[in-house]
Parts: structure tokens; sequence; C-alpha cells
């Protein structure tokens, strides 16, 4: 069984990848130019491990940590717009203790879940080129194949991790991906079984899918009373 020493053990050697210069160059010269309303703070500036439990049953995969959020706090989703409305979410859904999450020492704690990217350090413009996707894709395998004995669903937030999804079923539960690739879409459900989690579609958190009402609260609720089930948890709908 997987432990939490396992999962900090390849943290630790995710934070240290140095693998793609333009993604190296770009995190830490974001970390030392800094946005002014946060020139008073140390920015983390490199790669960003997943976060959450071992033995988590619900995995949420987003796509790249944002420059000035989780760059910033060092933790996924943290620090930024888009982590304000995917932290919320999971708190109404049980899935976190706190509706903020503030910064990575602070008190939130994941229930039953973990947060985590296909690409582990900030690209510019939130697009990461598919080099840069291939090199980090063996860190997120590394990471599912610590959470393979008890992981169940997989909410992808957006098309990037809907598709990065299908080349981590093939290598990390090995056989063919479904053919055709199921279409991603809010919503969309591809289920697993017999021991290969199921995958659960979602807009991305992002501002320009919440600011627009694309994606709403109830949405993410939705979405998360789904997982809670396909995870075999008690639904709290
Ligand atoms: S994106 Fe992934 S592979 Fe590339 S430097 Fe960051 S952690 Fe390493």
């Amino acid at each position: 069984m997987t432990t939490a020493v396992d999962l900090a053990l390849l943290d630790g050697q995710v934070s240290m990848c140095r693998a793609c210069p333009r993604l190296v160059e770009w995190r830490e010269r974001v970390a030392t130019q800094k946005r002014a309303s946060f020139r008073d703070q140390t920015y983390w500036g490199r790669p960003v491990p997943g976060f959450g439990v071992a033995g988590a049953r619900i995995l949420v995969l987003g796509l790249a940590p944002a420059a000035h959020g989780a760059n910033r706090t060092g933790r996924m989703f943290t620090g930024d717009r888009s982590g304000e409305v995917l932290y919320a979410a999971l708190y109404r859904a049980g899935l976190a203790t706190e509706p903020q999450s503030v910064s990575a020492d602070d008190d939130l704690r994941l229930v039953d879940t973990r947060i985590t990217a296909p690409v582990k350090c900030a690209p510019p413009a939130n697009k990461p080129e598919p080099a840069e996707r291939d090199a980090c894709a063996p860190w997120l395998h590394r990471e599912l194949e610590l959470l393979k004995p008890t992981l169940r669903v997989v909410v992808t937030l957006g098309a990037f991790a809907w598709a990065a999804w299908w080349q981590a079923l093939v290598a990390v539960w090995g056989g063919p991906a479904p053919s055709p690739r199921p279409a991603f879409g809010h919503g969309a459900l591809w289920v697993g079984g017999e021991g290969v989690p199921s995958v659960l579609g979602s807009y991305h958190v992002s501002q320009q899918n919440t600011f627009t009402g694309r994606l709403t609260p109830a949405m993410l609720d939705d979405v998360f009373q789904r997982a809670r089930v396909l995870a075999g948890l008690e639904s709290r709908g």
C-alpha cells in the first residue's frame, strides 16, 4: 500500500526537476520579477508537486501551475482565482477541510482526494509545448502508480487534462486506450472498471470559464457529487 512517505519522496524529486529549459527559465524569471502585489513574498519558482492524501480515491487533474498562483505558493491551485473556485467546491463536497487554500503551510487538508497536473511547471500563457507535456508525463505516471491501489475516479479539468489521461491510462494500467477516444465535455464520463478508474470531465476552473458563467458553482457541485459516488463515497447531495 502506498504511504505518505512514498508520495513525499516523489514530490521531493519532482520539485527538483529541470528537464524543460523554456519552463525552467520562465518559472524562475516570474519568481524573480514577481507581480507588484506580491513583491514582498518569496516565490516558490520550482515544479509544483501534487497535493493531497496517500490512498486518495479521487484525483483532480488540472493543466499546469499558474505563474503567480501555484508557482508563487508551491501548492497546486493555491493563490489564484481558479483555486478559490476549486477549493470552495471541494469543501462543499466534503473533500477539503477548508473552503480556501491560502498558502502551502495553512491548515487545509484534502479528504480522499489529491490534486495534480500533467505539467508541473508554470508555462508562459498557460500553454505548455507538446514536448514539455511529454517530458513531464513520466512524473504523472509515477504519481499514478502510487495512487493506483486506491484511485477510483479522475476528474479532469479541461481538455488538456482529458487528453493527458488516455496516455496515462495506457502507461500505468496497460492495454489500449478506448477507440475512438471519448470526446471531452463538461460532464463527460468514461467508466473504468476492474481496478481502472473512471474519468469525469469538467470545464477548467479558469477565470475564462467562471467569470463568463460557462462554469458555475452548481455545475462543479454536480461534478464532485458524481465523483463521490463513483469513488464509492457516501453521497452528500
Ligand atoms: S514541466 Fe515537468 S518535466 Fe518539465 S521541468 Fe517541470 S517538472 Fe520537469
